[in-house]
């Protein structure tokens, strides 16, 4: 027998929860929901970051926050002020505590821990049944926050890979005032790779070393790297190790669009959810979780991630196209992206807050020859995914 349920969410990560938080929050008029999960503990798995005012989707979980943050490559370093937005730090453990009370508080969703999909999902008369290791379930409409298919070259433009580790340091090392957003003074010079440095206080910090490459790379891939960049901070100094976090974005190259039936939606990192040119995705998630909750609550067709607009998208693989095509020329391209005159322009670009006049302010802080040369091959690809997300 299976249970019977209106809404399945597959996966209880950072889209299924955040969609949850949201249709918690409809109270009575929340459709009787399961989310499905693996896990049956969360722990603080990892951080997300982003660039929010007090008013961006749950900024009040903020642990850590910066107004000033730095872009370095060789002697050229730029400082970014970032005080009207700042760098909010949400801590995966302070996340998930909200997600679980805000679920506890609603009768209507239940989260189904140490469960797992185990088949692929199938539509019988008109209800999409799910079979997982333990039961099996009958909705009307699910939504698929599961990863995709492991990484692999050829599965994004570029592959965001890093790894890190938080530690605390004997002697006072880090800035807590500055975060080192990319820091490529310890540059590999066949690959795009920077040293991240967010300071929790003058002794504690979490330091990752990441690399933007058509390869996806492991935390082993990385390791000696991650010493190297551990070392350069605390420079021989004794220090304890809190915690480790790692991870592998896709840059470029996701599918997204319309479902090919609006009963069952794809959502999260690898299916529109990952902003090609940052790997960002928290910020999209929540507003996608936002957007969706309010179509469920109003009886409208559920959506995944909308495609960006043409514009956006020719830009961001545009700047994905020359960092592929010349990675050696990634440090100068970013210093001079953050230290344009109006340092404001780049964090709304990336907060998906652009305008037309940022995209041009952009445009001029880079130079133009690499640029031009990628837009023939850039166009041809946009519109190619967009005729496939169209499909
Ligand atoms: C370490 C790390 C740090 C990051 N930092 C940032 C950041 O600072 N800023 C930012 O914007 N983005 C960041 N990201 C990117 C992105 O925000 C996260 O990856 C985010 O967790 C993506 O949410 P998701 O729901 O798509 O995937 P997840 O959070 O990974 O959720 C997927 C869920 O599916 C479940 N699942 C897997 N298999 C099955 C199955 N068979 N059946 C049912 N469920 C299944 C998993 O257990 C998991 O809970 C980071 C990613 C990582 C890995």
């Amino acid at each position: 027998m299976s249970t019977d349920t209106a809404l399945l969410i597959l996966g209880g990560g950072c889209a299924g929860l955040s969609l949850a938080m949201q249709l918690a929050a409809l109270g009575r008029d929340c459709p009787r929901t399961v989310i499905i999960e693996p896990r049956t503990e969360y722990a603080n798995d990892r951080t997300w970051c982003f660039w929010g005012s007090a008013a961006a989707p749950l900024a009040d979980l903020s642990c850590h926050q910066w107004s000033t943050m730095m872009v370095r490559a060789g002697r050229r370093i730029t400082f970014v002020d970032c005080a009207a937005t700042p760098y909010r730090m949400i801590a995966a453990a302070d996340f998930y505590a909200a997600a679980l009370r805000a679920i506890a508080g609603n009768a209507r969703i239940t989260l189904a821990a140490g469960e797992r999909v185990t088949a692929a999902p199938l539509k019988q008369d008109a209800r999409w049944q799910v079979t997982t290791n333990r039961t099996s379930y009958a909705a009307t409409t699910v939504i698929d926050t599961r990863p995709g298919p492991p990484a692999q070259q050829g599965g994004a433009t570029l592959w965001q890979s890093f790894s890190g580790i938080e530690i605390d340091c004997d002697e006072a090392v880090f800035d807590p005032a500055c975060v080192d957003l990319m820091d490529f003074s310890l540059a590999d010079p066949d690959r795009i790779q920077f040293t991240y440095v967010l300071p929790l206080s003058a002794q504690r910090a979490l330091i990752e070393v990441t690399v933007f490459d058509p390869m996806p790379l492991s935390a082993a891939d990385l390791a000696t790297s991650l010493e190297q960049a551990v070392d350069a901070r605390v420079h021989g100094l004794p220090y304890q190790l809190r915690r480790s976090e790692q991870g592998i974005l896709p840059m470029g190259s996701v599918p997204t669009g319309a479902p090919h039936d609006p009963t069952y939606v794809h959502a999260g990192l690898g299916n529109g959810g990952a902003r090609p040119s940052s790997g960002y995705a928290f910020q999209r998630i929540q507003r996608w979780a936002g957007q969706c909750a309010a179509r469920i609550a109003a009886g409208l067709p559920l959506q995944g991630h909308v495609a960006d607009p043409f514009l956006l998208q020719a830009m961001d693989q545009l700047f994905l196209s020359v960092l592929q095509s010349q990675p050696a020329s990634a440090p100068a391209l970013f210093v001079a992206l953050f230290g344009q005159r109006d340092g404001a322009r780049v964090l709304r670009f990336l907060s998906d807050e652009g305008s037309p006049a940022d995209y041009l302010g952009l445009i001029a802080a880079l130079p133009a020859r690499p640029f031009l040369q990628q837009i023939p091959a850039t166009l041809q690809r946009v519109l190619r995914q967009r005729r496939a997300a169209a499909a």
